[in-house]
């Protein structure tokens, strides 16, 4: 068996940008992914292919709400979701890091803080080349420096868009993104600003991500290993319980068993909690380092709505997903709790809106909504809940989950049909100043997070404050598994931010 100083399992948000972090540090480093690299083909850009029959996500059948089937809407290739997300890299806000109260419970302090992670994520804002603009967001946390690129601009009907909700005494900003678009030289500008981006894979590679970002800048090194198709089955310690000894691994149609001093997970909040229930043995028999019954409890996905907004003027934007509006984030004057967050999404087009029609809606009625709504997604913060959570059956995943914390959600949701109302009605082939609100399924694991959380008491938590297993003293997590709790904005860049402070911390344990 070939011994490696670190091995980390997967190679999404977590886990790409951690080995990148520790590329040059000469440690031997194995990677193992369970999924290829992403095909390029046209494929990539073809709205049927990707919304309607779901080519890019895993054909994997889950269990929920006792023995019902879920297909997850989840992505098994080199950089994980990163391949298909929208790129939109928040920072979370200070007061997420805090213990906050909300109008349906409390979201859980960090004990790791905003000032900590401050550093860490301008340096992921740095490693994934996101374009933004500082001060215009009023509930943005302290940032020490400017974005390294400048924000992508918004297109004349959402440039229309802002000016109205501006009038309106609203404070949108630009939503930050890892795209390389060089709006100053567009011949040789990676991005060609294109209508299939949020939710698409990038035919010409030029989103941000895990893999183009950091897997395969790491590739050249050495003393990195990189195996693909390589789905890591069990995780098995020493006689003790106290060190995991080595790594089952399915390679193709081979089984394997790979050493390291130090292994990381890094499979996504959902299968990590997953692998570690499965590796159970006598000394850690309710799964690895589950003494305190939390691994696999406190699932988080966001309280998510997709929202059409039909308006009176037509939308031809192409790439929409340039801004975002923070006004209800804590709250407004009639409701002091936490509301959420509000950001466009990409620009759905006929085939992405049949794919949640009723098979009876008639492709002009689609294409007229196409032409003239605007997408939103809305999301607010879930609270961490111990019945939230994921077991294993055997091989068989289940995952359960009930939202919570509805109150103040709603009130952003219909806040904000409110605003939209206020600057746009009218009536045409189907009525103006309409608001199709979509509610994400449990399958919509997009946001995952917290089911390993940490903290520094090991009967709450399963992580230490450097996401290492308080109970196996070489086992690492550093995907969205560790969160308490989930603040409203998009999780990528905390998880990435994580992963640099962790490898930081590996440098040193490694020195
Ligand atoms: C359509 C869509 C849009 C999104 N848009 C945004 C956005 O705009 N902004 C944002 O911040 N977030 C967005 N997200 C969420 C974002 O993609 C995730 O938060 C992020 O990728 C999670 O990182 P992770 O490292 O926790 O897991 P992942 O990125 O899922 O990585 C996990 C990796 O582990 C591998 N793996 C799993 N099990 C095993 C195993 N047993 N053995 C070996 N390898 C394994 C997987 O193949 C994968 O490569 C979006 C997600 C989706 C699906
Ligand atoms: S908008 Fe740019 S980054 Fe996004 S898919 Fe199109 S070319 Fe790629």
């Amino acid at each position: 068996m070939e011994q490696y100083d670190i091995i980390i399992i997967g190679t999404g948000a977590g886990g790409g940008t951690l080995l990148h972090k520790l590329k040059d540090s000469g440690k031997k480093i194995l990677v193992l992914e369970r999924g290829a690299f992403l095909p390029r083909e046209k494929e990539n850009w073809d709205s049927i292919e990707v919304f309607q029959k779901e080519r890019y996500h895993t054909k994997e059948v889950w269990k929920t709400n006792g023995n019902s089937d879920l297909h997850p809407g989840t992505s098994y290739w080199v950089g994980g979701n990163t391949k298909v997300y929208g790129g939109a890299l928040f920072r979370l806000r200070e007061r997420d890091f805090e213990r906050v109260q909300h109008s349906e419970g409390v979201s859980l302090e960090w004990p790791v803080k905003y000032d900590a992670y401050e550093p860490y994520y301008t340096e992921a804002e740095k490693l994934y080349d996101v374009h933004g603009k500082m001060g215009l967001d009023p509930t943005e946390p302290r940032r020490s420096a400017e974005y390294n690129y400048p924000a992508v601009s918004h297109e004349p009907r959402i440039q229309q868009l802002h000016d109205d909700l501006v009038k309106e005494g609203h404070h949108p900003f630009y939503i930050p993104l890892s795209i390389r678009l060089n709006e100053a030289d567009k011949v040789h500008s990676p991005c060609i600003r294109c209508n299939t981006c949020d939710g698409f894979p990038c035919l010409v590679d030029a989103k941000g991500d895990a893999d183009l970002n950091c897997v395969r800048p790491s590739l050249p090194n050495n003393n990195v290993t990189l195996l693909t198709e390589a789905k890591v089955t069990r995780l098995v310690t020493n006689s003790t319980g106290s060190e995991i000894d080595y790594v089952e691994v399915m390679h193709k149609n081979e089984l394997l068993k790979c050493k390291a001093d130090v292994v990381v997970v890094a499979c996504g909040a959902i299968n990590s909690a997953a692998l570690l229930l499965k590796s159970f043995n006598s000394k850690h028999p309710k799964g690895l380092a589950n003494k305190s019954d939390q691994v696999g409890r406190n699932f988080m996905k966001h309280l998510n709505v997709a929202m059409l907004g039909i308006s009176t003027k037509p939308n031809p934007s192409v790439f929409q997903k340039t801004l975002a509006v923070n006004d209800f984030y804590w709250g407004d004057k009639d409701f002091k709790f936490p509301m959420g967050h509000v950001q466009l999404l990409g620009k759905s087009n006929k085939d992405q809106l049949a794919s949640e029609a009723p098979f009876f809606t008639p492709g002009i009625v689609l294409d007229d909504m196409a032409t003239h709504s605007i997408d939103w997604w809305l999301t607010g913060e879930d609270l961490a809940e111990p019945g939230n959570r994921v077991t294993m059956d055997g091989e068989t995943l289940h995952l359960e989950y009930k939202e919570n914390n509805m109150t103040g959600f709603n009130r952003l949701v219909e806040k904000w049909k409110h605003v939209l109302g206020k600057i746009d009605s009218g009536g045409s082939i189907i009525p103006r100043g309409v608001y199709l609100r979509k509610d994400i399924p449990i399958s919509g694991v997009a946001h995952q997070v917290g089911t390993l959380r940490f903290g520094t008491d090991p009967i709450t938590s399963v992580l230490d404050i450097n996401c290492k297993s308080h109970e196996i003293d070489n086992l690492y997590v550093v995907d969205g598994s560790f969160f308490p709790s989930s603040g409203a904005v998009n999780p990528s860049l905390t998880i990435m931010a994580n992963a640099l402070r962790v490898g930081d911390h590996l440098t040193q344990r490694l020195k």
